[in-house]
């Protein structure tokens, strides 16, 4: 079965063999190097002075970053399940909050922030690079920019779980950028990670609340290079073989690459008469309407071997969505807009001709 779901993704053999090899106690300087090592190339990917890692999925830093940086009152922007997700965070730790909503094929307009801010008195603004639960991508660079023209105390806190390793992103008005290890990283679930700019850290000290994720006592561990929980050991070794490799490679071509396959994958969708969900498509994933994507996800599933996520909500039943994430095989990435093809002609909307196949190559290999 081909795993092309947005998250999780799947984990290559070389990084799992890293992750099976037998345990190691993390209060001990070989966890310690291997830490701190994590840690340097982390600050590298999101580009930041100070990164955290804390052992839970991406939801744990959601929370973290609303019980932390949201004192006053928060600007939400919603437009699916996972800014929402922000709104229920706030709502359970009685935090105040507003919410601008939009429909889940609709990216936040800056104006609606613009006149949001200028009327209260917000002390954070949280945001979705990309919006998992549509495929939408937030004008996130654009929107932070503005709102610190405005004010620049306002935190900006972006959850970027399917944008960071999948494109680069302007962190220059951003204070918060939040990663978790199932999606682009391509590691099993169990750690989230929170970038940090200067402004962050600045007030962090006063600003960190809680106990399990108090981020002022992790970042005072974290520069000891250990943490202040036991952690998710394993994954973090992971992490580190992932992040050498991307190094490797080179974040740029990684970029270059998942770029490449997404325009392809959305172009070879359109070709066979597909429409894309969201009005502007996010690079991670191609979301794509379609009432029949039931029938056709379990369809590619079954015959094809094929397994695609679908919509949540009252998008289910709506949307199916094909993964671009992580260590995306180009040759089963082919594979599954030709199995799409094969699938329409199975029920019977389309007559095979191989076309999909066809316009993936030729941009792909242009
Ligand atoms: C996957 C994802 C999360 C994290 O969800 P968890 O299930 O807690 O790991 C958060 N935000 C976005 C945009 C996501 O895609």
């Amino acid at each position: 079965m081909l795993l092309f779901t947005p998250g999780p993704t799947p984990t290559k053999e070389a990084i799992r063999n890293e992750m099976a090899k037998p345990s190691i106690h993390h209060r001990t300087p070989e966890f310690s190097l291997i830490f701190n090592e994590t840690r340097d190339l982390l600050k590298e990917l999101f580009d930041m002075p100070e990164v955290l890692i804390l052992s839970c999925s991406g939801t744990g830093a959601l929370e973290a970053s609303v019980t932390t940086f949201a004192k006053k009152k928060a600007l939400i922007i919603n437009s699916g399940k996972f800014g929402e997700r922000f709104s229920k965070i706030a709502k359970s730790f009685n935090i105040e909050y507003d919410e601008l909503k939009y429909d889940w094929n609709t990216p936040v307009d800056i104006d609606d922030v613009k006149s949001m801010i200028v009327k209260n008195d917000y002390d954070s603004v949280f945001v979705q690079v990309c919006e998992s639960s549509g495929g939408v991508r937030h004008p996130v660079e654009k929107l932070a920019s503005t709102i610190k023209n405005i004010n620049s105390d306002i935190y900006v806190v972006a959850d970027a779980i399917t944008a960071i390793g999948v494109e680069k992103i302007d962190v220059t008005n951003i204070d918060v950028l939040i990663s978790g290890s199932q999606k682009a990283l391509a590691l099993p679930p169990g750690v989230a990670l929170l970038g940090l700019s200067n402004y962050a850290l600045k007030n962090l000290d006063t600003l960190a609340t809680g106990f399990y994720f108090n981020l002022a006592t992790e970042l005072k561990k974290q520069k000891q290079n250990t943490t202040a929980w036991t952690p998710a050991i394993s994954i973090i070794i992971g992490l580190r073989a992932v992040l050498k490799e991307f190094k490797e490679i080179g974040f740029e071509n990684i970029y270059e690459k998942t770029k490449k396959i997404s325009y392809a994958t959305k172009s070879a969708i359109k070709t066979i008469g597909f429409e894309l969900y969201p009005k502007k498509s996010a690079v991670c994933m191609t979301s794509v309407k379609s009432p029949r994507a039931s029938d056709i996800i379990s369809q590619l599933k079954v015959k094809y071997e094929v397994a695609l996520a679908g919509g949540q909500d009252h998008l289910k039943g709506e949307i199916f969505r094909i993964n671009h994430m992580g260590d995306v095989n180009i040759h089963e990435a082919v594979w599954v807009v030709n199995a799409i093809e094969l699938t329409l002609d199975d029920m019977n909307i389309r007559p095979f001709n191989g076309e999909a196949n066809k316009v993936f190559n030729e941009i792909y290999f242009a």
